[in-house]
Formats: structure tokens, C-alpha cells, sequence
């Protein structure tokens, strides 16, 4: 057994386990593999194992990987900090789901250009649940409104909601964050809105992941406990504005 596979099935019993104690069905949470850093044999590898579902945090990476994955099927997210400038190549190397929406500018720039390629898109809706500790994301405060103006954009199919935990070893305070979300997301629900479902909660990553499975994950982003430490810092994916 490859030491790839032996990681994917530690983090499937991680979750099974998780969804066992939450009293939550296995199939209810659906494993993200986070890829940054990752080449593109290696995902093909990952695919081959059976997973489906693939997040990249930088364009430049998506282009790289773009021609050795294109006839393989899998589902591509993504989940870093998007510029504006990048959004045709969002379009063009077939991203099927931004889960890091998180300014109007962005969705309108994103609305205007799917208009004119006649496309429609699925996003989450980035919410910045742990306040001070990172900057993107946006404040649960006005996470309401906004999904109301992105709901205009009809070419924007809001499938839920996604969050980074708080970077701590308080279990409690991590914990806070994914009940924000929780929270918000059964506070979306009741308003009843047009063009919007809420029916993806994406919280969770190597380190607390069993913690947002437990509040209600339906999709974890997992990167180090199956490929193994990155050599870049995480600020060089997540500083970038
Ligand atoms: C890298 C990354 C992950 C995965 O983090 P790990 O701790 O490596 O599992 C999840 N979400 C986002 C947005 C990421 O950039």
C-alpha cells in the first residue's frame, strides 16, 4: 500500500469516527482534497484511490495541472483568495465551484463574465468566522445582506457556506467558529431566499476536522494529514491580497 493510500484511509476512519460520535450518517460529509503544492501525478494518484472532489488555492497552479488532469473526471474547487483578474481563467480551466466568494466587486466582475460566456457557476460563500485572525472572509454581520445581492446574480448558484477554523489549540474556541457558521447558515435557511441554497457547510481541515464534522461539516478541505507537509508557509497562499 502506498503511503498516499494509507493516509486517505486514516482520514476516511477519522471521519467515520467523527460521524459515528456526531450521530451523523458517513455519506453526509464529503472529503475535499486540498492540493496546493501537489503535482499533478500525485492527484491522478489520489483520483485513482476514488476521490472526486480537488481544491487549489492559486490560478497559477490550476494552469499547471490544468493539461495532465483534463480528461479525468473529477470535481475542481476552488478555495483560495481569487483576484478579479483571474476570473476568466477561472472560467477557462473549468473551476466548478469557487468556494471563497467573499466581496460584491468579485461577484459582480464573476456575474458579468459569465453572462457573456452563457454560464452559471456554484460558489460558497466565504465567511470570516474566527473576526481578528484572518483577513479574508466576510464578517458574519453582513454575511446576510450580502448573500441577498449575490442571490440577484443569477449566472451565481450559492450552494452554502465555507470557513477556516481559528488557528489555535483551544478546542473551544475553534469550536466557536464552526457553530458561527452553523448558526448563520440555519439563520439563511429560515429567511427563505430565492436562488439560494444553504446545503453545504464547508469547514474543516487536518487539524479539526473531527470538531466541524461534529457541528455539521458536509465537506472537509484536507491537505497535510494526506499529502504530507508543505514546503511554502501557508501565508504564501492565504496573505495574498
Ligand atoms: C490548505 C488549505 C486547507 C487544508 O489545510 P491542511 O491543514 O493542510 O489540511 C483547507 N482549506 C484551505 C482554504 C486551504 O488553503
Amino acid at each position: 500500500m502506498t503511503e498516499l493510500e494509507k493516509n486517505i484511509i486514516a482520514i476516511k476512519r477519522r471521519i467515520e469516527v467523527a460521524c459515528i460520535n456526531a450521530n451523523r450518517n458517513t455519506n453526509s460529509v464529503k472529503l475535499l482534497l486540498a492540493t496546493k503544492t501537489v503535482n499533478a501525478n500525485k492527484i491522478i494518484e489520489a483520483i485513482n484511490l476514488g476521490e472526486t472532489l480537488i481544491g487549489e488555492n492559486k490560478i497559477q497552479e490550476v494552469k499547471e495541472k490544468f493539461e495532465a488532469l483534463k480528461n479525468i473526471p473529477y470535481q475542481k474547487h476552488f478555495i483560495g483568495y481569487l483576484q478579479s483578474n483571474k476570473i476568466k481563467d477561472i472560467l477557462k480551466y473549468e473551476v466548478n465551484c469557487i468556494q471563497s466568494l467573499d466581496r460584491l466587486s468579485l461577484a459582480e466582475k464573476l456575474h458579468k463574465r459569465l453572462t457573456f460566456e452563457e454560464k452559471k457557476l456554484d460558489v460558497l460563500i466565504q465567511v470570516n468566522t474566527s473576526f481578528e485572525a484572518s483577513k479574508f472572509g466576510i464578517a458574519p454581520n453582513n454575511t446576510i445582506d450580502f448573500i441577498k445581492q449575490v442571490a440577484n446574480f443569477e449566472t451565481l448558484q450559492i450552494k452554502g457556506l465555507m470557513t477556516i477554523g481559528l488557528f489555535s489549540s483551544d478546542a473551544d474556541k475553534v469550536r466557536q467558529c464552526f457553530k458561527n457558521l452553523k448558526a448563520l447558515q440555519q439563520q439563511i435557511i429560515a429567511l427563505n431566499l430565492p436562488n439560494v441554497s444553504m446545503q453545504e457547510l464547508s469547514m474543516g481541515m487536518s487539524g479539526d476536522l473531527e470538531i466541524a464534522i461534529e457541528e455539521g461539516a458536509t465537506i472537509i478541505r484536507v491537505g497535510t494529514a494526506i499529502f504530507g507537509k508543505r514546503i511554502y508557509p501557508d501565508s504564501y497562499y492565504w496573505n495574498e491580497v
